[in-house]
């Protein structure tokens, strides 16, 4: 499916800047002495560019900064910014705070609008979001220790958290709390609650090193406790027992960006090892190409990858024209077909390329190491598996 004609000199734009400005930084994003830090400053530099040729935060409003796009246009764009680690963040439509600036666009106050939401939409600030809890089960969110008490006009917010990606360097948590444990309908004892990073009692306790790698600033997952954090009730994001709702909102689009995000990556794997089995000799004269094992490898991945973007783009389609809850078998499909093509993918392009491939001398190593987590993250792929089968046996009872 190739993109609708009035989006071709936007990817013909971001392509370029992509190769001029984004790819260059790869180099030091890949080299593991230096962190996420060193590279801040002329990130900024490229940010303020893409700012200037009206490319920033293409999943925006217009009125917001953004480009206005409709979820499938941003698809296309995602898939073109998944071929670098750093394309989404040089265009501010990053996770987890491009899932956030959706939340409060369509969920925040004016005031909780002009304190969180129109500075991260500017680029001014990084969010995070605190669900999962390493002492119970994130693929059951329904469940969960950390709560929320009202205590005069504060909630005071007590738990414990982990995988709260980025939340080194943020300035605000999106904390999901019970604010009613005991609600007769489990699915509404939770909240969504706004808490600054600085606020006492909230502690960064680390990062938590994942494979191999504590990563620092945005590049991280960060474990918290939260002990006693007292913030204004004002500080509630959409109603009060809505957090379940809200989680369940905010991850349908989130599974596009990232599934498209996957695609692109998987294209320029494929690109690397296309170009690689093209021109390595394995004997004088003999390209790696020419084995079957190679060829068998590049003919699979094309296929997966094109099958794969074809239902990430037909899913998009229906969420813009159906909305999410009619697409939530489709979402589900996508989300754990698409993360294993993507492993596939990765683990042929190292194949092919022998001890290159694991080096950080290309990024296949990287995403092969940050990637594995895409079968678990957003829900692991068993659990979308037997939601999307439940529904379809119950058509056959
Ligand atoms: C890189 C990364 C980034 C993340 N970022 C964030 C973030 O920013 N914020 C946040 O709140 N969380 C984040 N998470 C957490 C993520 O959402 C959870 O890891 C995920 O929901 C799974 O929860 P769990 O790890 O507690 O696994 P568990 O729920 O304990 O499940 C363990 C395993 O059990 C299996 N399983 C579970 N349920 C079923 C079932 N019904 N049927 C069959 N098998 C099942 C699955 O294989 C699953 O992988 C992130 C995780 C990773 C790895």
């Amino acid at each position: 499916m190739n993109a609708p004609s009035h989006l071709l000199p936007t990817l013909t734009a971001i392509r370029q800047v992509m190769a001029e400005h984004i790819l260059p930084l790869e180099p030091d994003f890949l080299n593991p002495h230096l962190g996420f830090r060193t590279l801040l400053p002329r990130l900024q530099q490229v940010r303020q560019h893409i700012k200037d040729r009206g490319l920033w935060a293409p999943h925006l409003p217009k009125a917001y900064g953004g480009m206005g796009l409709t979820l499938s246009e941003f698809a296309y764009i995602s898939e073109e910014l998944g071929r670098s680690p750093l394309g989404h963040y040089a265009f501010n439509c990053q996770a987890p705070d491009i899932g956030n600036m959706e939340l409060l666009l369509a969920h925040a106050t004016d005031e909780q609008k002009e304190k969180y939401f129109l500075p991260l939409a500017r680029g001014d600030i990084r969010s995070c979001f605190s669900m999962t809890e390493p002492e119970y089960p994130g693929s059951n969110p329904a469940w969960l220790g950390a709560v929320a008490v009202k205590d005069a006009d504060s909630y005071v917010i007590s738990g414990h958290k982990w995988f709260t990606s980025s939340a080194d360097g943020a300035a605000y948590a999106v904390v999901m709390a019970k604010t009613d444990p005991h609600a007769e309908n489990r699915y509404r004892r939770a909240s969504m609650i706004l808490v600054p990073m600085d606020t006492p009692g909230l502690t960064l306790v680390r990062n938590v090193s994942v494979m191999g790698h504590t990563g620092e600033d945005y590049a991280t997952h960060g474990e918290i406790r939260y002990e006693n954090c007292r913030v204004p009730l004002k500080n509630l994001l959409g109603p009060e027992g809505e957090g379940f709702a809200l989680a369940q909102e905010r991850l349908g689009p989130g599974r596009i960006h990232h599934c498209m995000r996957w695609i692109g990556i998987s294209e320029r794997a494929f690109e690397l090892m296309c170009q690689y089995a093209a021109t390595r000799q394995v004997a004088p004269g003999k390209l790696l190409g020419e084995q079957g094992a190679v060829q068998g490898w590049i003919a699979e991945s094309r296929a997966e990858i094109n099958a794969a973007r074809l239902l990430v783009l037909h899913t998009a389609e229906k969420i813009d024209a159906e909305g999410q809850y009619a697409s939530r078998d489709d979402i589900s499909l996508i989300k754990f077909y698409v993360a294993g093509i993507l492993q596939r993918v990765l683990d042929r392009a190292i194949q092919v390329h022998g001890a290159l491939g694991v080096t950080d001398d290309l990024p296949l190593a990287y995403w092969y190491r940050h990637e594995r987590a895409a079968r678990i993250y957003d829900g692991p792929d068993e659990v979308h598996k037997m939601s999307v089968a439940r529904r379809i046996l119950a058509k056959y009872k």
